[in-house]
Protein backbone atom coordinates (compact mmCIF):
# COMPACT_ATOMS: atom_id res chain seq x y z
CA UNK A 1 0.00 0.00 0.00
CA UNK A 2 1.16 3.77 -0.88
CA UNK A 3 1.93 5.24 2.19
CA UNK A 4 0.67 9.02 1.23
CA UNK A 5 3.01 11.84 2.90
CA UNK A 6 1.90 15.80 3.45
CA UNK A 7 4.24 18.29 3.89
CA UNK A 8 4.84 22.02 4.52
CA UNK A 9 8.58 21.77 2.52
CA UNK A 10 8.98 19.07 0.01
CA UNK A 11 12.85 19.20 -0.81
CA UNK A 12 14.10 16.88 -3.71
CA UNK A 13 18.02 16.11 -3.27
CA UNK A 14 20.63 15.49 -0.29
CA UNK A 15 23.16 17.88 -1.93
CA UNK A 16 24.17 20.45 -0.10
CA UNK A 17 21.33 22.96 -1.85
CA UNK A 18 18.61 20.57 -0.48
CA UNK A 19 20.42 19.03 2.75
CA UNK A 20 21.01 23.21 3.79
CA UNK A 21 17.50 24.53 2.79
CA UNK A 22 15.68 21.63 4.90
CA UNK A 23 17.97 22.26 8.09
CA UNK A 24 17.36 26.48 7.47
CA UNK A 25 13.71 25.61 7.50
CA UNK A 26 13.53 23.50 10.02
CA UNK A 27 15.18 25.64 11.94
CA UNK A 28 12.48 28.03 11.25
CA UNK A 29 10.01 26.19 12.56
CA UNK A 30 8.86 24.64 8.92
CA UNK A 31 7.82 20.86 8.34
CA UNK A 32 10.15 19.30 6.00
CA UNK A 33 10.59 16.11 4.01
CA UNK A 34 13.84 15.87 1.87
CA UNK A 35 14.15 12.77 -0.53
CA UNK A 36 17.29 11.94 -1.71
CA UNK A 37 18.12 9.13 -4.27
CA UNK A 38 21.53 8.20 -3.46
CA UNK A 39 23.78 8.86 0.05
CA UNK A 40 23.01 12.07 1.83
CA UNK A 41 26.12 14.63 0.60
CA UNK A 42 24.92 14.75 -2.98
CA UNK A 43 28.03 15.30 -5.74
CA UNK A 44 30.01 17.45 -3.71
CA UNK A 45 30.46 14.87 -0.20
CA UNK A 46 30.37 12.10 -1.60
CA UNK A 47 32.26 12.17 -5.43
CA UNK A 48 33.28 15.73 -5.92
CA UNK A 49 34.98 18.76 -3.88
CA UNK A 50 36.10 16.80 -0.88
CA UNK A 51 36.80 13.42 -2.04
CA UNK A 52 39.29 15.57 -4.69
CA UNK A 53 40.11 17.39 -2.43
CA UNK A 54 41.57 14.16 -0.43
CA UNK A 55 42.97 12.83 -3.21
CA UNK A 56 44.85 16.06 -4.20
CA UNK A 57 46.05 16.17 -0.74
CA UNK A 58 47.25 12.23 -0.45
CA UNK A 59 48.84 13.00 -4.30
CA UNK A 60 50.82 16.05 -2.61
CA UNK A 61 51.95 14.07 0.23
CA UNK A 62 53.26 11.05 -2.20
CA UNK A 63 55.02 13.74 -4.03
CA UNK A 64 56.75 15.27 -1.43
CA UNK A 65 57.51 12.02 0.58
CA UNK A 66 59.00 11.11 -3.65
CA UNK A 67 60.96 14.34 -4.00
CA UNK A 68 62.37 13.51 -0.47
CA UNK A 69 63.90 10.27 -1.33
CA UNK A 70 65.14 11.16 -4.93
CA UNK A 71 67.38 13.36 -3.27
CA UNK A 72 65.53 16.71 -4.67
CA UNK A 73 64.09 17.81 -2.02
CA UNK A 74 65.87 21.25 -0.53
CA UNK A 75 64.94 21.20 2.84
CA UNK A 76 67.12 18.30 4.12
CA UNK A 77 64.86 15.31 4.64
CA UNK A 78 65.89 12.24 3.92
CA UNK A 79 63.89 8.78 2.79
CA UNK A 80 65.53 5.79 2.14
CA UNK A 81 63.79 3.09 -0.43
CA UNK A 82 61.50 3.68 -2.85
CA UNK A 83 58.50 5.67 -1.70
CA UNK A 84 54.94 3.09 -2.34
CA UNK A 85 51.40 4.56 -2.72
CA UNK A 86 48.49 1.64 -2.18
CA UNK A 87 45.86 3.64 -3.67
CA UNK A 88 43.05 1.25 -3.00
CA UNK A 89 44.20 2.33 0.99
CA UNK A 90 44.10 5.73 -0.45
CA UNK A 91 40.89 5.11 -1.85
CA UNK A 92 39.93 3.88 1.51
CA UNK A 93 41.02 6.53 3.62
CA UNK A 94 39.02 8.83 1.69
CA UNK A 95 36.09 7.02 1.73
CA UNK A 96 36.14 7.07 5.78
CA UNK A 97 35.82 10.81 5.43
CA UNK A 98 33.13 10.80 2.67
CA UNK A 99 31.49 8.35 5.24
CA UNK A 100 31.99 10.60 8.11
CA UNK A 101 30.89 13.43 6.21
CA UNK A 102 27.87 11.67 4.99
CA UNK A 103 26.61 10.45 8.41
CA UNK A 104 26.88 13.72 9.81
CA UNK A 105 24.56 15.11 7.41
CA UNK A 106 22.35 12.46 8.28
CA UNK A 107 22.69 13.16 11.51
CA UNK A 108 21.88 17.30 11.07
CA UNK A 109 18.84 16.42 9.50
CA UNK A 110 17.95 13.76 12.27
CA UNK A 111 18.74 16.84 15.04
CA UNK A 112 16.55 19.44 12.89
CA UNK A 113 13.66 16.58 12.63
CA UNK A 114 13.84 16.76 8.94
CA UNK A 115 11.94 13.33 7.39
CA UNK A 116 13.87 11.89 5.22
CA UNK A 117 12.73 9.43 2.08
CA UNK A 118 15.62 7.56 0.82
CA UNK A 119 14.45 7.05 -3.39
CA UNK A 120 14.05 8.68 -6.12
CA UNK A 121 11.43 11.58 -6.80
CA UNK A 122 9.53 10.68 -9.93
CA UNK A 123 7.00 14.21 -10.04
CA UNK A 124 3.55 13.93 -11.58
CA UNK A 125 2.41 17.65 -11.70
CA UNK A 126 4.15 20.52 -9.78
CA UNK A 127 3.71 19.54 -6.08
CA UNK A 128 3.18 15.81 -6.20
CA UNK A 129 5.73 13.00 -6.22
CA UNK A 130 5.69 9.24 -6.07
CA UNK A 131 8.87 7.77 -4.75
CA UNK A 132 9.80 3.80 -4.45
CA UNK A 133 12.02 3.14 -1.45
CA UNK A 134 13.05 -0.49 0.16
CA UNK A 135 10.25 0.09 2.54
CA UNK A 136 7.65 0.38 -0.62
CA UNK A 137 5.94 3.26 -2.16
CA UNK A 138 5.06 6.77 -0.70
CA UNK A 139 3.18 9.53 -2.44
CA UNK A 140 4.14 13.07 -0.94
CA UNK A 141 2.14 16.02 -1.79
CA UNK A 142 3.73 19.69 -0.57
CA UNK A 143 2.80 23.37 -0.35
CA UNK A 144 6.08 24.09 -0.85
CA UNK A 145 8.99 22.31 -3.32
CA UNK A 146 12.62 23.20 -3.50
CA UNK A 147 14.10 21.52 -6.11
CA UNK A 148 17.73 20.73 -5.59
CA UNK A 149 18.55 17.94 -8.09
CA UNK A 150 22.03 19.29 -9.23
CA UNK A 151 24.46 18.20 -12.10
CA UNK A 152 26.10 14.91 -13.89
CA UNK A 153 29.13 14.68 -15.97
CA UNK A 154 28.43 15.67 -19.22
CA UNK A 155 29.53 12.74 -21.79
CA UNK A 156 31.05 13.27 -25.37
CA UNK A 157 29.66 11.91 -28.47
CA UNK A 158 32.31 9.09 -29.91
CA UNK A 159 33.78 8.82 -26.00
CA UNK A 160 31.08 7.49 -24.09
CA UNK A 161 31.80 6.50 -20.55
CA UNK A 162 32.20 2.65 -19.50
CA UNK A 163 35.08 0.47 -19.24
CA UNK A 164 38.06 2.80 -19.69
CA UNK A 165 36.74 5.63 -19.91
CA UNK A 166 36.03 7.30 -17.04
CA UNK A 167 34.29 10.82 -15.32
CA UNK A 168 35.30 12.18 -12.30
CA UNK A 169 33.20 9.52 -10.24
CA UNK A 170 35.03 6.33 -11.26
CA UNK A 171 38.34 8.38 -11.63
CA UNK A 172 37.88 9.22 -7.41
CA UNK A 173 37.82 5.13 -6.69
CA UNK A 174 40.10 3.44 -8.80
CA UNK A 175 41.81 0.73 -7.20
CA UNK A 176 45.15 0.89 -9.52
CA UNK A 177 46.79 3.69 -11.12
CA UNK A 178 46.83 3.91 -14.48
CA UNK A 179 50.30 3.93 -16.29
CA UNK A 180 49.20 6.58 -18.95
CA UNK A 181 46.26 8.81 -18.29
CA UNK A 182 44.45 10.97 -21.28
CA UNK A 183 42.18 13.81 -19.81
CA UNK A 184 40.02 15.38 -21.96
CA UNK A 185 39.19 18.73 -20.96
CA UNK A 186 41.46 21.51 -19.06
CA UNK A 187 39.28 23.03 -16.75
CA UNK A 188 38.36 22.50 -13.32
CA UNK A 189 37.97 18.73 -12.31
CA UNK A 190 40.43 17.66 -15.21
CA UNK A 191 43.85 19.91 -14.11
CA UNK A 192 42.93 19.08 -10.45
CA UNK A 193 42.42 15.68 -10.69
CA UNK A 194 45.21 15.19 -13.79
CA UNK A 195 47.61 16.94 -11.57
CA UNK A 196 47.32 14.97 -8.75
CA UNK A 197 47.49 11.64 -10.67
CA UNK A 198 50.22 13.02 -12.17
CA UNK A 199 51.96 13.76 -8.58
CA UNK A 200 50.87 9.99 -7.94
CA UNK A 201 53.39 9.26 -11.00
CA UNK A 202 51.08 8.71 -13.74
CA UNK A 203 51.76 9.75 -17.19
CA UNK A 204 49.15 12.20 -18.18
CA UNK A 205 48.20 13.82 -21.49
CA UNK A 206 45.54 16.85 -21.34
CA UNK A 207 43.21 17.34 -24.44
CA UNK A 208 41.50 20.69 -24.75
CA UNK A 209 39.20 21.73 -27.42
CA UNK A 210 40.16 25.65 -26.43
CA UNK A 211 43.05 27.19 -27.26
CA UNK A 212 44.39 27.75 -23.93
CA UNK A 213 43.70 26.03 -20.16
CA UNK A 214 41.54 26.66 -17.01
CA UNK A 215 39.88 29.98 -19.97
CA UNK A 216 37.38 30.59 -16.58
CA UNK A 217 40.46 32.27 -15.67
CA UNK A 218 42.74 35.38 -17.04
CA UNK A 219 46.03 34.77 -18.47
CA UNK A 220 48.31 35.87 -15.98
CA UNK A 221 46.65 33.61 -13.15
CA UNK A 222 46.78 30.34 -15.12
CA UNK A 223 50.51 30.98 -16.12
CA UNK A 224 51.90 29.36 -12.75
CA UNK A 225 49.37 26.42 -13.67
CA UNK A 226 50.86 26.20 -17.05
CA UNK A 227 54.53 26.53 -15.66
CA UNK A 228 53.82 23.65 -13.16
CA UNK A 229 52.34 21.53 -15.85
CA UNK A 230 54.88 22.09 -18.10
CA UNK A 231 58.09 20.93 -15.36
CA UNK A 232 55.91 18.14 -13.98
CA UNK A 233 56.19 16.31 -17.18
CA UNK A 234 52.07 16.84 -18.31
CA UNK A 235 51.53 16.57 -21.84
CA UNK A 236 49.03 18.91 -23.61
CA UNK A 237 47.19 19.38 -26.41
CA UNK A 238 45.34 22.46 -26.92
CA UNK A 239 42.61 23.39 -29.60
CA UNK A 240 42.37 19.86 -29.69
CA UNK A 241 39.02 17.79 -30.73
CA UNK A 242 38.36 14.16 -29.66
CA UNK A 243 36.65 11.57 -31.90
CA UNK A 244 37.08 8.95 -30.26
CA UNK A 245 39.20 6.14 -28.46
CA UNK A 246 40.10 2.43 -29.62
CA UNK A 247 42.81 -0.03 -29.52
CA UNK A 248 44.09 1.90 -26.37
CA UNK A 249 44.54 5.02 -27.93
CA UNK A 250 42.75 8.39 -27.72
CA UNK A 251 42.15 9.60 -31.22
CA UNK A 252 42.06 13.40 -31.88
CA UNK A 253 42.63 16.30 -34.32
CA UNK A 254 44.92 19.21 -33.70
CA UNK A 255 45.75 21.83 -36.16
CA UNK A 256 45.32 19.88 -39.31
CA UNK A 257 46.91 16.78 -37.28
CA UNK A 258 45.53 13.43 -36.02
CA UNK A 259 46.28 12.80 -32.75
CA UNK A 260 46.75 8.79 -31.39
CA UNK A 261 47.29 9.04 -27.58
CA UNK A 262 48.02 6.01 -25.98
CA UNK A 263 45.90 5.85 -22.97
CA UNK A 264 45.19 2.78 -20.25
CA UNK A 265 42.32 5.29 -19.04
CA UNK A 266 40.82 8.04 -20.38
CA UNK A 267 38.97 10.71 -18.32
CA UNK A 268 35.99 13.02 -19.68
CA UNK A 269 35.73 16.12 -17.46
CA UNK A 270 34.36 18.60 -20.33
CA UNK A 271 31.83 20.20 -17.78
CA UNK A 272 28.94 19.37 -16.18
CA UNK A 273 25.27 19.35 -17.33
CA UNK A 274 22.24 20.13 -14.68
CA UNK A 275 20.01 17.30 -13.87
CA UNK A 276 16.82 17.84 -15.60
CA UNK A 277 15.62 14.20 -17.42
CA UNK A 278 14.42 11.22 -15.94
CA UNK A 279 12.40 12.73 -12.91
CA UNK A 280 9.56 14.10 -14.35
CA UNK A 281 10.64 17.81 -14.36
CA UNK A 282 8.86 18.00 -17.96
CA UNK A 283 5.45 17.24 -15.45
CA UNK A 284 6.05 20.55 -13.40
CA UNK A 285 5.62 23.51 -15.69
CA UNK A 286 8.56 25.30 -14.64
CA UNK A 287 9.86 27.58 -17.37
CA UNK A 288 13.82 26.72 -18.85
CA UNK A 289 16.90 29.11 -19.11
CA UNK A 290 18.69 26.94 -21.83
CA UNK A 291 19.98 23.44 -19.86
CA UNK A 292 18.61 24.99 -16.65
CA UNK A 293 15.63 25.41 -14.34
CA UNK A 294 14.99 29.29 -14.87
CA UNK A 295 14.45 30.92 -11.55
CA UNK A 296 14.39 35.03 -10.74
CA UNK A 297 16.85 36.28 -7.66
CA UNK A 298 14.53 34.82 -5.09
CA UNK A 299 15.31 31.21 -6.57
CA UNK A 300 11.12 31.14 -7.51
CA UNK A 301 10.43 29.07 -10.83
CA UNK A 302 7.67 29.90 -13.21
CA UNK A 303 5.53 27.69 -10.90
CA UNK A 304 3.90 29.23 -7.93
CA UNK A 305 5.74 27.77 -4.78
CA UNK A 306 7.96 25.74 -6.55
CA UNK A 307 11.60 27.20 -5.91
CA UNK A 308 14.74 25.85 -7.25
CA UNK A 309 18.68 25.78 -6.56
CA UNK A 310 22.12 24.84 -7.03
CA UNK A 311 23.65 23.56 -9.77
CA UNK A 312 20.19 22.86 -11.42
CA UNK A 313 19.74 26.96 -11.97
CA UNK A 314 22.97 27.58 -13.77
CA UNK A 315 26.38 28.64 -13.09
CA UNK A 316 28.44 28.88 -10.99
CA UNK A 317 28.34 25.08 -10.68
CA UNK A 318 29.63 25.46 -6.59
CA UNK A 319 28.87 23.99 -3.35
CA UNK A 320 28.64 27.44 -1.57
CA UNK A 321 26.36 28.82 -4.20
CA UNK A 322 23.81 26.02 -3.83
CA UNK A 323 23.79 26.11 0.04
CA UNK A 324 23.91 30.13 -0.18
CA UNK A 325 20.43 29.57 -2.26
CA UNK A 326 18.60 26.97 0.17
CA UNK A 327 19.50 28.97 2.87
CA UNK A 328 17.56 32.43 1.30
CA UNK A 329 14.69 29.86 0.06
CA UNK A 330 14.09 28.41 3.34
CA UNK A 331 13.88 31.80 5.00
CA UNK A 332 11.65 33.51 2.07
CA UNK A 333 9.25 30.69 2.51
CA UNK A 334 9.22 31.34 6.14
CA UNK A 335 8.46 34.84 5.50
CA UNK A 336 12.08 36.61 5.58
CA UNK A 337 12.60 39.40 3.09
CA UNK A 338 15.66 37.85 1.01
CA UNK A 339 16.94 38.23 -2.47
CA UNK A 340 19.91 36.31 -4.46
CA UNK A 341 22.38 39.15 -4.61
CA UNK A 342 25.68 38.82 -3.39
CA UNK A 343 28.55 41.30 -4.56
CA UNK A 344 31.16 37.85 -4.93
CA UNK A 345 30.56 34.45 -5.21
CA UNK A 346 34.59 33.38 -4.59
CA UNK A 347 35.90 30.79 -6.25
CA UNK A 348 39.11 28.80 -5.99
CA UNK A 349 40.49 26.18 -8.75
CA UNK A 350 42.93 23.30 -6.24
CA UNK A 351 45.44 23.21 -8.65
CA UNK A 352 48.95 23.19 -8.59
CA UNK A 353 49.49 26.01 -7.70
CA UNK A 354 46.04 27.10 -6.61
CA UNK A 355 43.99 30.00 -7.93
CA UNK A 356 40.98 32.29 -6.24
CA UNK A 357 38.77 34.72 -7.95
CA UNK A 358 36.70 36.86 -5.95
CA UNK A 359 34.66 40.16 -8.29
CA UNK A 360 36.11 41.39 -11.42
CA UNK A 361 39.06 40.71 -13.06
CA UNK A 362 41.08 43.71 -13.95
CA UNK A 363 39.32 43.11 -17.86
CA UNK A 364 35.60 42.49 -16.50
CA UNK A 365 36.52 45.82 -14.50
CA UNK A 366 37.44 47.82 -17.64
CA UNK A 367 34.67 45.65 -19.53
CA UNK A 368 31.94 46.89 -16.83
CA UNK A 369 33.22 50.69 -17.39
CA UNK A 370 34.99 51.35 -14.66
CA UNK A 371 37.99 53.04 -14.61
CA UNK A 372 40.33 51.00 -12.41
CA UNK A 373 43.67 50.43 -11.00
CA UNK A 374 45.53 47.03 -10.69
CA UNK A 375 48.11 46.20 -8.23
CA UNK A 376 50.00 42.92 -7.26
CA UNK A 377 52.38 41.51 -4.49
CA UNK A 378 54.62 38.65 -5.86
CA UNK A 379 54.78 35.78 -2.89
CA UNK A 380 58.69 35.61 -3.79
CA UNK A 381 58.89 38.65 -1.34
CA UNK A 382 56.52 36.96 1.68
CA UNK A 383 58.18 35.65 4.27
CA UNK A 384 55.33 32.96 5.14
CA UNK A 385 54.90 31.60 1.36
CA UNK A 386 59.13 30.85 1.52
CA UNK A 387 59.41 29.27 4.74
CA UNK A 388 56.65 26.99 3.12
CA UNK A 389 58.38 26.57 -0.10
CA UNK A 390 55.68 28.41 -2.12
CA UNK A 391 57.48 31.27 -3.03
CA UNK A 392 59.12 30.32 -6.10
CA UNK A 393 55.81 29.01 -8.15
CA UNK A 394 55.16 32.52 -9.69
CA UNK A 395 52.19 33.38 -7.20
CA UNK A 396 50.63 36.56 -6.04
CA UNK A 397 47.86 38.27 -4.81
CA UNK A 398 46.12 40.79 -6.73
CA UNK A 399 43.97 43.90 -6.23
CA UNK A 400 41.28 45.38 -8.62
CA UNK A 401 40.32 48.83 -7.26
CA UNK A 402 37.98 51.85 -8.52
CA UNK A 403 40.73 54.61 -9.08
CA UNK A 404 38.62 57.56 -7.94
CA UNK A 405 37.59 56.27 -4.42
CA UNK A 406 39.99 52.89 -3.80
CA UNK A 407 36.89 50.70 -3.62
CA UNK A 408 37.86 47.30 -4.34
CA UNK A 409 36.36 45.66 -7.23
CA UNK A 410 37.87 42.25 -7.25
CA UNK A 411 40.84 40.23 -5.51
CA UNK A 412 42.31 37.39 -7.15
CA UNK A 413 45.60 35.10 -6.26
CA UNK A 414 47.64 32.68 -7.40
CA UNK A 415 50.15 29.96 -5.17
CA UNK A 416 50.02 27.56 -2.87
CA UNK A 417 47.77 27.22 -0.21
CA UNK A 418 45.26 30.41 -1.30
CA UNK A 419 42.36 29.07 -1.32
CA UNK A 420 42.08 30.15 2.88
CA UNK A 421 42.87 33.94 1.77
CA UNK A 422 39.41 33.27 -0.04
CA UNK A 423 37.24 33.99 3.41
CA UNK A 424 39.30 37.80 3.94
CA UNK A 425 39.05 38.64 0.26
CA UNK A 426 34.85 37.88 -0.15
CA UNK A 427 34.31 39.28 3.43
CA UNK A 428 36.49 42.68 2.15
CA UNK A 429 34.37 42.95 -1.40
CA UNK A 430 30.83 42.28 0.06
CA UNK A 431 31.91 45.03 3.13
CA UNK A 432 32.89 47.31 0.77
CA UNK A 433 35.74 47.35 1.55
CA UNK A 434 38.54 50.12 -0.10
CA UNK A 435 42.29 50.04 0.07
CA UNK A 436 42.13 51.97 2.73
CA UNK A 437 40.23 49.67 4.74
CA UNK A 438 42.64 46.88 4.30
CA UNK A 439 45.93 48.80 4.57
CA UNK A 440 44.33 49.67 7.79
CA UNK A 441 44.33 46.10 9.37
CA UNK A 442 47.16 44.60 11.04
CA UNK A 443 47.42 41.22 9.15
CA UNK A 444 49.29 38.79 11.44
CA UNK A 445 53.24 37.81 10.81
CA UNK A 446 53.92 35.82 9.13
CA UNK A 447 51.45 34.62 6.71
CA UNK A 448 50.08 34.75 3.26
CA UNK A 449 47.78 37.46 4.03
CA UNK A 450 50.32 40.15 4.15
CA UNK A 451 50.53 39.80 0.61
CA UNK A 452 46.75 41.22 0.30
CA UNK A 453 48.07 43.40 2.63
CA UNK A 454 50.81 44.45 0.35
CA UNK A 455 49.45 44.57 -2.90
CA UNK A 456 46.56 46.88 -1.00
CA UNK A 457 49.36 48.86 -0.27
CA UNK A 458 50.93 48.94 -3.70
CA UNK A 459 47.78 50.25 -4.83
CA UNK A 460 47.69 53.67 -2.44
CA UNK A 461 51.33 53.77 -3.67
CA UNK A 462 53.21 52.49 -0.78
CA UNK A 463 54.28 48.90 -0.77
CA UNK A 464 56.79 48.46 1.79
CA UNK A 465 58.27 45.10 0.93
CA UNK A 466 58.76 45.53 -2.80
P1 LIG B 1 24.25 17.96 -5.88
O1 LIG B 1 25.33 18.05 -4.91
O2 LIG B 1 24.51 17.34 -7.20
O3 LIG B 1 23.07 17.18 -5.14
C1 LIG B 1 21.90 16.81 -5.80
C2 LIG B 1 21.33 15.60 -5.10
O4 LIG B 1 20.01 15.38 -5.58
C3 LIG B 1 22.10 14.30 -5.39
O5 LIG B 1 22.49 13.70 -4.16
C4 LIG B 1 21.13 13.43 -6.17
O6 LIG B 1 21.25 12.06 -5.86
C5 LIG B 1 19.79 13.98 -5.70
N1 LIG B 1 18.68 13.80 -6.64
C6 LIG B 1 18.63 14.25 -7.93
N2 LIG B 1 17.43 13.95 -8.47
C7 LIG B 1 16.73 13.31 -7.50
C8 LIG B 1 15.42 12.75 -7.48
N3 LIG B 1 14.60 12.79 -8.52
N4 LIG B 1 15.02 12.15 -6.33
C9 LIG B 1 15.84 12.08 -5.25
N5 LIG B 1 17.08 12.59 -5.23
C10 LIG B 1 17.51 13.21 -6.35
N6 LIG B 1 32.26 22.87 -5.90
C11 LIG B 1 32.91 23.72 -5.07
O7 LIG B 1 32.35 24.72 -4.64
N7 LIG B 1 34.22 23.46 -4.69
C12 LIG B 1 34.89 22.37 -5.13
O8 LIG B 1 36.05 22.18 -4.78
C13 LIG B 1 34.22 21.47 -6.00
N8 LIG B 1 34.84 20.37 -6.44
C14 LIG B 1 34.17 19.49 -7.24
C15 LIG B 1 34.84 18.37 -7.70
C16 LIG B 1 34.21 17.46 -8.51
C17 LIG B 1 34.94 16.23 -8.99
C18 LIG B 1 32.84 17.69 -8.88
C19 LIG B 1 32.12 16.70 -9.74
C20 LIG B 1 32.16 18.81 -8.45
C21 LIG B 1 32.82 19.73 -7.62
N9 LIG B 1 32.20 20.89 -7.17
C22 LIG B 1 32.88 21.76 -6.36
C23 LIG B 1 30.81 21.23 -7.54
C24 LIG B 1 29.83 20.87 -6.40
O9 LIG B 1 29.93 19.50 -6.12
C25 LIG B 1 28.41 21.21 -6.81
O10 LIG B 1 28.35 22.57 -7.20
C26 LIG B 1 27.42 21.00 -5.67
O11 LIG B 1 27.45 19.67 -5.22
C27 LIG B 1 26.01 21.36 -6.11
O12 LIG B 1 25.10 21.10 -5.08
P2 LIG B 1 23.56 20.77 -5.40
O13 LIG B 1 22.93 20.57 -4.07
O14 LIG B 1 23.01 21.75 -6.33
O15 LIG B 1 23.60 19.39 -6.20
P1 LIG C 1 34.86 23.01 -16.71
O1 LIG C 1 33.80 23.80 -17.35
O2 LIG C 1 35.60 23.59 -15.57
O3 LIG C 1 35.95 22.60 -17.79
C1 LIG C 1 35.63 21.90 -18.95
C2 LIG C 1 36.77 22.06 -19.94
O4 LIG C 1 36.56 21.15 -21.00
C3 LIG C 1 36.84 23.46 -20.55
O5 LIG C 1 38.17 23.91 -20.52
C4 LIG C 1 36.34 23.24 -21.97
O6 LIG C 1 36.89 24.15 -22.89
C5 LIG C 1 36.79 21.82 -22.24
N1 LIG C 1 36.03 21.10 -23.26
C6 LIG C 1 34.71 21.14 -23.52
N2 LIG C 1 34.40 20.30 -24.53
C7 LIG C 1 35.55 19.70 -24.91
C8 LIG C 1 35.88 18.72 -25.87
N3 LIG C 1 34.95 18.19 -26.67
N4 LIG C 1 37.17 18.33 -25.99
C9 LIG C 1 38.13 18.87 -25.19
N5 LIG C 1 37.87 19.80 -24.26
C10 LIG C 1 36.60 20.20 -24.10
O7 LIG C 1 34.16 21.62 -16.32
P2 LIG C 1 34.63 20.45 -15.34
O8 LIG C 1 36.08 20.48 -15.13
O9 LIG C 1 34.01 19.21 -15.90
O10 LIG C 1 33.90 20.82 -14.00
C11 LIG C 1 32.48 20.97 -13.97
C12 LIG C 1 32.07 21.98 -12.95
O11 LIG C 1 32.25 21.44 -11.65
C13 LIG C 1 32.90 23.24 -12.96
O12 LIG C 1 32.46 24.16 -13.91
C14 LIG C 1 32.71 23.75 -11.57
O13 LIG C 1 31.50 24.47 -11.53
C15 LIG C 1 32.57 22.48 -10.75
N6 LIG C 1 33.87 22.19 -10.07
C16 LIG C 1 34.39 23.11 -9.22
C17 LIG C 1 35.58 22.86 -8.60
C18 LIG C 1 36.12 23.89 -7.65
O14 LIG C 1 35.37 24.77 -7.25
N7 LIG C 1 37.39 23.80 -7.27
C19 LIG C 1 36.28 21.69 -8.84
C20 LIG C 1 35.73 20.79 -9.72
C21 LIG C 1 34.51 21.05 -10.34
Amino acid sequence: MTKMIKTRLLVVGGGPGGYVTAIRASQLGIEVTLVEGDRLGGTCLIRGCIPSKAMIHAAAKFESVQSAASDAGTLGIRVSGTPQIDLAETVRWKGGIVDRLSDGVAGLLRRAKVQVIHGWAQFTDAKSCNVRTAEGDVAITAEHVVLANGSEPVELPGLPFGGAVISSTEALSLQALPQRLAVVGAGYIGLELGSAFRKLGVDVTVVEARDRILPQYDAALVKPVARWLDRAGVKLHLGASVTGYDSGQLLAEAQGATLAIEADQVLVTVGRRPRTQGWGLDQMGVDMDGRFVRVDDQCRTSMRNVWAIGDLVGEPMLEHKAAAQGEMVAEIISGKRRRFDPLAIPAVCFTEPEIVTVGLSPEEAAASGEDAITTQFPFFANGRALSMEAGDNGGFVRVVARKHDGCLLGIQAVGSHVSELSGEFALALEMGATLEDIAGVIHAHPTLSEAFFEASLAGLGHAIHI
